[in-house]
């Protein structure tokens, strides 16, 4: 092949440009980025090796290089991994595949503000143009006898040639730094003691040799400790280092909420360093965002991303274990039927449970902001993890309509009258419509606490719950609610009958008209000022419900499911229907029918036929 020239992608261009033209704090980052891509490449290389046992010269000792030349202005960073085919290059540094166009406007803008985030994105390469005019890649991938020679000065083309690299397997990335004007205030990169306190400042831990030639002695000197932190006893780990290590597992600078460092004795050994972080990852929400632990076993990397050592309710938690009990040859589909990593993902999964009971009882505020990042992921575990729901039931937070503040279930027991039987809740969208609903008038009358569910996930969560403590969840919006103690009932028993007597054509026209609607019309005793509601049937899905399916675009074609309308007897509007003609019971049924749905935050069916009803009858009542 001979040397070619290509364009790279309209994506990559803009990012060159920014990397070029706009980033001017953060620029020592490259070097993290790159020693980070190299010790990558050797973890490849090594766990490569564990199955195929000539990949490697003899005597082959990983580690990266750092080689600086002040007279050249030259910066090396070289690793001797596992490299890349020239069809590697152009797909991993020629074009932002696993990015997509759409997303990089936003990873665009997110650098520009916070320009150290660049390695979030899968995009660090190139965060060696803000330090060098010109950049060339020698790689070779690990097995072949042939190199690239990949070259660019980050001016919309690169070079392409191949050249067998003289050391073999592995990559160098060879920069000819730019020169600075002194007021920019940007270190030498080229200046042996520069690198060496940035290597301990990002990149200690390590775990392959960053060695570089000694300013005063010839020998190589070893920058980084190679400490595996996680082998260390958590006393002697300090929040700094954490930190770094944080930071190099997910390349997030946000903070860390909770760490939680332990080691497994007994039957099974393993190691663990995990993090709870204190906000969502810029794509957290995202189909392809990945998500699981990094798996070491006798200290050698495995494989990051790691799913099967977490349940995905606990997604948001990264981190990694480090076992002495599994085989170093094992693969991803060993691991998801293996004994001992269910038997490390249970205990994981615990250690996390504990942590965060501990922080709901010790640091509410932090607890409460943990939830508000990481609630609705965490509640996913009640519908679907029914082994685990006695811990994470004590972990719920839910708003209600006693308290500002989010209530646990154990508080709102604590807080529950002696008549009081049930859980009640209600589901929505909106936590101030939903305190306003008509449904809470008869609740609130009696002092009686709601809770306020407004995720999508709280209409399965309910459904996996159903009780707390022996006392049922209880939806306030279904038919059967029964708030009266045995006596209050008894006193009503009389004129409940008379009022169903008395209203009982109004009713049965009532029902005729809204046939294809209601299934039944029936006297309310949950309402007080508000003249109707609808309530669902007790086996039915819930209003809500039948909204997030039918958003789901799953709801067409399933047949509509008709539901029950309450009339307020108390109403004075009853009283004086009962003297209206048929005709106009007809449209009055028809009117509050479409009030009921108003007030449950449903949309109308028919919003133009409602409006010309309200208009006549405005008409009416002014004749
Ligand atoms: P990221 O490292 O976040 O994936 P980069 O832009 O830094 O993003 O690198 C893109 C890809 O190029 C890497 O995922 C890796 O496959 C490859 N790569 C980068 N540096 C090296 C290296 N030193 N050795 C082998 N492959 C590398």
């Amino acid at each position: 092949m001979a040397k070619t020239t290509q364009n790279f992608s309209a994506e990559i261009k803009e990012l060159l440009d920014l990397m070029i033209h706009s980033l001017y704090s953060h620029k020592e980052i490259f070097l993290r980025e790159l020693i980070s891509n190299a010790s990558d490449a050797i973890d490849k290389a090594k766990f490569q090796s564990l199955t195929q046992a000539d990949l490697l010269p003899t005597g082959h000792d990983f580690h990266i290089r750092l080689e600086p030349n002040a007279e050249a202005r030259t910066l090396i960073i070289s690793d001797n991994g596992i490299g890349m085919s020239s069809e590697e290059v152009v797909e991993f540094i020629g074009t932002i595949a696993r990015s997509g166009t759409k997303r990089f406007a936003k990873i665009n803008e997110a650098i520009k503000t916070s320009p150290e985030l660049i390695g979030q994105f899968g995009v660090g390469f190139y965060s060696s143009f803000m330090v060098a005019e010109k950049v060339v890649v020698h790689t070779q991938k690990a097995g072949t006898d042939t190199g690239t020679l990949w070259e660019s000065t980050g001016d919309g083309s690169y070079s392409m040639d191949q050249v067998p690299r003289p050391e073999g397997m592995g990559t160098s990335v060879i920069l000819t730094l730019k020169t600075f004007a002194k007021e920019e205030d940007v270190k030498d990169f080229t200046d042996p003691w520069v690198l060496k306190s940035l290597v301990k400042k990002y990149s200690d831990f390590i775990s392959h040799p960053i060695k570089m030639k000694g300013s005063e002695k010839p020998e190589d000197e070893t920058l980084n400790s190679q400490k595996a932190l996680w082998l260390k006893p958590a006393v002697e780990v300090t929040q700094d280092e954490y930190k770094d290590f944080y930071q190099h597992l997910t390349n997030d600078w946000n903070d860390i909420l909770k760490t939680i460092h332990y080691k497994a004795e007994g039957t099974m050994e393993f190691s663990s360093v995990l993090f709870i972080p204190s906000k969502k990852p810029w794509n957290y929400n995202y189909k392809e965002s990945t998500w699981g632990l990094s798996l070491y076993v006798k200290r050698v990397f495995i494989m990051g991303d790691c799913q099967d050592l977490l349940p995905s309710y606990l997604r948001f938690v990264k981190g990694m274990v480090d076992s002495s009990d599994l085989s170093l040859n094992v693969s991803r589909e060993i691991l998801q039927k293996d004994r001992q990593v269910t038997q490390i993902r249970k205990n994981i999964t615990n250690k996390i449970f504990s942590s965060l009971k501990d922080l709901l009882q010790n640091d509410r505020v932090q607890f409460e902001n943990f939830w508000s990042e990481f609630g609705p992921t965490l509640k996913e575990g009640i519908p679907t993890d029914s082994t685990q729901k006695d811990k994470l039931q004590d972990l719920l937070l839910f708003h209600s309509t006693q308290s500002d503040r989010m209530t646990t279930l154990e508080e709102y027991v604590s807080r529950m009258p002696a008549e009081q039987k049930d859980i009640y809740f209600i589901t929505g969208d909106d936590l101030s419509q939903l305190n306003q609903s008509p449904y809470l008038e008869k609740l609130k009358e009696k002092n009686f606490e709601v809770l306020l569910l407004v995720d999508h996930i709280d209409e399965w969560v309910t459904q996996g719950l159903l009780e707390f403590k022996d006392k049922k969840l209880v939806s306030v919006a279904k038919a059967g609610l029964d708030l009266d103690t045995s006596e209050e009932k008894a006193s009503k028993d009389d004129e409940r009958k008379m009022l169903t007597e008395k209203y009982s054509s109004l009713i049965e026209k009532f029902k005729k008209t809204l046939e294809a609607d209601v299934k039944d019309v029936l006297i309310s005793d949950r309402l007080t000022s508000t003249p109707v509601c609808l309530v669902t049937d007790e086996n039915d899905p819930s209003a809500q419900m039948q909204k997030i399916i039918s958003q789901m675009g799953k709801g067409e074609g399933g047949g509509k499911i008709k539901r029950i309308l309450e009339i307020n007897p108390k109403h004075p509007l009853f009283e004086k229907t009962l003297s209206a003609s048929e005709e106009q019971q007809g449209e009055w049924a028809e009117l509050l029918y479409a009030q009921a749905l108003l007030n449950e935050g449903s949309q109308l069916p028919n919003p133009a036929k409602f409006s010309r009803q309200v208009a006549d009858l405005m008409i009416r009542s002014m004749s």
